[in-house]
Parts: structure tokens; sequence; C-alpha cells
């Protein structure tokens, strides 16, 4: 069977309890397109909150840490993630690679961390504006895959359940309104792809590899039936949802 194509919206360090009543608007539109998989990964004091007022959509954390506890102030732990109802955690976005100087190995270690405590994981890579025109986009990226991505038995055995996604967000992209041209994003999709079979085998059809950086209600279809991309990492445009239901929109076949 198909897998229903994934739209992840992203609300960075925005929301508050006010913004509730669009994460309720949010999960009515995704109620009325049940052939896209939607969900909202706003900032952690939200996540709870917003898990007890939703029911179509999945709910997820923007980070976790590689512990399962400890003396690391100011971090959550995958686990309590979970535990407060979390289904899913966004690893190594560019802005907490460039925020927080997050490399390969920490995200890895967070993604690790994340599929131990039983959560989806959405591991982002993307190149800068100047490896882009360096010509260096697709090995930076491949290099982030080989680097970042979990791996062994219990990572295939993850995929092969679809709880590991890719998130493919060309740095210059992301919150700019510049959003990749088509064919460039069809071609590092197929590149991570190649990548993602020789890692995982069989289990890498079950990884769904999104594309993230400045979509909107209307760009979304062009970008959505690109060969290879299975779905959207959204920021800006998931934080209302007259901005997002178009995405979940054209996600939709129906
Ligand atoms: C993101 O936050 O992952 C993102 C892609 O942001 P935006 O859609 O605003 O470019």
């Amino acid at each position: 069977m198909a897998q229903r194509p994934t739209i992840v919206g992203n609300w960075k360090m925005n929301g508050s309890r006010a913004m509730l009543v669009e994460a309720r608007a949010i999960d009515r539109v995704a109620a009325r397109y049940k052939d896209v998989a939607v969900s909202l990964a706003p900032p952690f004091p939200l996540i709870a909150l917003l898990r007890d007022e939703v029911s179509a959509i999945g709910v997820g954390g923007q980070d976790c840490h590689a512990a399962a506890k400890g003396p690391h102030t100011g971090d959550v732990s995958a686990a309590l993630l979970a535990d407060i109802g979390a289904d899913f955690v966004i690893v190594g976005h560019s802005e907490r690679r460039r925020d927080h100087g997050e490399t390969d190995a920490g995200v890895l270690a967070k993604a690790q961390a994340a599929l131990t405590a039983g959560l989806g994981v959405i591991v982002c890579v993307g190149e800068t504006l100047d490896q882009r025109d360096a010509g260096q986009a697709t090995a930076v990226v491949e290099a982030q895959i080989e680097g970042s991505l979990p791996q062994g038995e219990a990572a295939c055995e993850a995929a092969a359940l679809g709880r590991l996604a890719v998130a493919y967000e060309p740095v210059w992209a992301i919150g700019t309104g510049r959003v990749a041209e088509v064919g460039d994003v069809v071609a590092m999709h197929a590149a991570i792809r190649a990548r993602l079979d020789a890692r995982f085998g069989d289990a890498a059809a079950r990884i769904t590899v999104l594309y993230g950086g400045s979509v909107t209600g209307d760009n979304a279809a062009a970008l959505l039936s690109a060969p290879g991309v299975g779905g959207a990492l959204v920021g800006g445009a998931s934080l209302t949802a007259e901005a997002f239901g178009p995405i979940i929109a054209a996600a939709s076949a129906g």
C-alpha cells in the first residue's frame, strides 16, 4: 500500500496558549483529508496542551537530548516527550545546527535516543547557499545522511515500521521565501533515496523523504507532486489553519 503524504508543521519558537485555536482548526482540516498524515511540532510547553486538543493530527517535538535523563539544564529527553504524548521528534534542524553547533554525530545520538524512547524521528539535512554555489550540495547532504541517521538492526526495524523520515531542507530556502527549483529537489531526493536504499535495504521504502523550505499553498502542489517527494516540513506557513490548510489540501489526492 502506498504511504500517505506527510505534512509536518514546525512552529519553531512561535506560539502561545492562544494559538491552540489554530491547532484545533488545523486538526479539523486534517480530519477532512484522511489520505494525508498531518502533524504539528510546537514548542515544548505546548506539546501536552496541544495533544489534548487534537485528534486527527500527530504531535511532535522540535528537538530532544541524546541522554535519557540527567544534569542537562534546559534540555528535554525523548522519553519525556513520549511520556507527554509526542509521537515523533525533529532532530538536526539547520536552525539547531546553526544556533547550537549541532554536529552530525550529535544529531545521530539524538535520533537514536528518540528511537529508543519509541518516538518517530525526522532527521533534517540540507546544504547552505555557499555549498550549493560551490557545487557541493549533493556531497554535503550525502555526508549528513551518512553521519546523522541511525544505523544497525534497531534502526532498520524502526525504518520498516515507518518511524524514520528525512527532511531535505536547503538552508537558504528556510524562512526566506526562496523555494528550491523542483528539478533540484527531485535530483536531491533521488540522491538521498539512493543512500537510504544502500543503508536500509528493503526497509528504505518505508522512509519518507520530505522537502522543506518556504513551502506555501501556492507552491505546494508542484513540490508535492514531484517524484520522490513524500511530503513537506513547513515552518512559517504552518502557524495558521488559513496558510497550512491549502498545503494539506495540495497533498491530498481527493
Ligand atoms: C522549517 O522550519 O523547517 C521550514 C522549512 O521553515 P519555512 O517553511 O518557514 O521555510
